[in-house]
């Protein structure tokens, strides 16, 4: 059993008590606004479900002036005549103030979000600032090509920013995936309305301090708070944004494409995912147990690409098991701002019972308890739980829990592990765990997911493209390739003659 540890919080910096006292208004047009119809709502410390703040709600009156203020941005403020390294260079200023206030959003992402203080200074921070830094020197390589075509013609294609986009992203790292989201449409020179997660509004609002200090000119970054089916689904049916970038849920995401079709939006999304990790049998073990145990405990297994079904040779089944449960027993519970922890609560009490709502369907299909299954009574906070010898037509091993539960299953043959590995409506990530690289390579090849690891796990770079196949959407986010989401494509013809 992990019980929760009761071990001192550190001291809030000054800078984020005093952040949290504020008044939490829209940023709109380069300035801090009140809430049109007044409307707030409060966002909660998922470790005692304290309130940390009321946030001003934005109505579609609000979304609609965040819309006009892109719009006029994108088609007649200074940002639509900066140069692209200038706007290089203010990207990457964005870049250096996020580094110099780190601490301040990781604290403020810890409290809101729950999790480990550590993981957001080792990861989330880290890689935020790393996609402004990345895309900052794509502001300035965005090219069209040169056309060899028939006849008597000078033919060119340019790469022209999309225009006014909407960007709508999930709880489960709220500043980096915000970062995921600005970087690339800035790079191409869109302008942004960004509505950060109901549940974790917080590190948003500090973003759009540091966007007004690096001097971004007003509208190009505009920040919204509020819930999905109101203020989100204000900015999808918008007729002036031109494109919606989302993370979330599948479901939602099905429902953002329907919509966006009546205005004819560019779409790309970014969903859920029942990822699976092949651990063969001559696998490093030590390095397997370890990559396969953080790929789903990680962020308390909030994340969309989370290696949530193991398929273990038979001949290392019981001593891989054996090893997982070793590494849930280390975990350590607490709230994301005590040292030393290393998982923190869920995001909140909903997502809490989803978790041990599929707990109990794990148990009552008939799979193996292995390792936890317990939650606690005050706080959103759940053990690591492990399931064994899981069948594939469980809904454990078919639906998508993002929660720290991994369903374990045996295979004796590799063609049909893949097989199974591919039998999921997802396809966002998987990894393959053995020393036969020639091998991993082919399993790499026949699976089907937007990443592939090779013994390691939800590794990511803000040089390496990141998205989905079949259910887990579409489009992709970093890299190169992030940067079609935010351009539309010209061609351009001239008559020699
Ligand atoms: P979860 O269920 O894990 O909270 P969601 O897919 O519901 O995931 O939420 C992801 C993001 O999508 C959040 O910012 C949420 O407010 C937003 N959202 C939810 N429903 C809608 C909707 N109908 N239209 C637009 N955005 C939505
Ligand atoms: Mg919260």
């Amino acid at each position: 059993m992990n019980t929760v540890q009761n071990i001192e919080t550190i001291q809030l910096s000054k800078v984020v008590s005093d952040f949290l006292n504020e008044e939490k208004k829209l940023f709109i047009g380069g300035e801090f606004v009140s809430s049109s119809s007044n409307n707030t709502f409060q966002t909660l410390n998922p470790a005692n479900n304290e309130v940390l703040a009321e946030i001003h709600e934005a109505s579609e009156e609000d979304v609609n002036s965040a819309v006009q203020a892109a719009k006029d941005a994108f088609e007649n403020g200074q940002w639509s005549t900066m140069t692209p390294l200038e706007r290089g260079d203010l990207i990457y200023k964005l870049a250096i103030l996020i580094d110099e206030h780190k601490q301040y959003i990781a604290e403020i992402d810890s409290l809101d979000n729950g999790k480990p203080l550590a993981e957001l200074l080792e990861n989330d921070l880290p890689n935020a600032i790393g996609q402004f830094k990345y895309f900052s020197g794509w502001a300035s390589k965005l090219m069209g090509q040169h056309i060899p075509v028939n006849g008597d013609f000078l033919n060119y294609t340019r790469h022209e920013p999309i225009g006014v986009v909407g960007q709508i992203i999930p709880w489960n790292f709220p500043f980096m995936m915000a970062a995921w989201k600005i970087a690339p449409a800035l790079a191409a020179g869109c302008t942004i309305i960004l509505k950060s997660a109901e549940q974790t509004p917080l590190s948003a609002l500090y973003l759009a301090k540091l966007v007004q200090e690096a001097g971004f000119p007003k509208g190009v970054i505009n920040i919204v708070s509020g819930h999905g089916e109101t203020t989100g689904a204000a900015l999808v049916k918008h007729p002036l944004v031109n494109k919606i970038a989302f993370t979330g849920s599948t479901e939602v995401g099905k429902i953002i494409m329907k919509e966006a079709a009546n205005t004819m939006k560019r779409v790309t999304l970014e969903l859920g995912g029942k990822s699976p990790n092949i651990i063969l049998k001559d696998a490093d073990l030590d390095k397997a147990a370890e990559g396969v145990f953080a790929g789903i405990m990680y962020n308390q297994g909030e994340v969309c690409s989370a290696g949530s079904r193991a398929y273990v040779h038979s001949s290392i089944y019981e001593e891989f098991v054996d090893r997982l449960v070793n590494l849930a027993k280390k975990v350590k519970l607490g709230t994301g701002l005590q040292s030393g922890i290393t998982m923190g609560p869920l995001v909140s009490e909903e997502q809490k019972e989803r978790v041990i709502n599929y707990i109990e369907i794990g148990k009552s299909e008939g799979a193996k308890l292995v390792y936890g299954g317990g939650a606690s009574e005050q706080g959103c906070f759940v053990e690591p739980t492990i399931f064994g010898d899981v069948e594939d037509d469980m809904r454990i091993s078919r639906e998508e829990i993002f929660g720290p539960v991994l369903v374990v299953s045996k295979f004796e043959n590799e063609l049909e592990v893949v097989e199974r590995a591919n039998d999921s409506e997802y396809g966002l990530g998987a990894g393959v765990w053995t020393e036969n690289i020639t091998k991993a390579h082919k399993i790499a090849n026949k699976l089907k997911s937007g990443s592939i690891w090779i013994n390691c796990y939800n590794a990511t770079d803000p040089a390496s493209p990141f998205g989905g196949f079949k259910n887990s959407g579409f489009g992709r986010e970093m890299g190169s390739y992030a940067l079609e989401n935010y351009t539309e494509v010209k061609s351009i013809w001239v008559n020699l003659n």
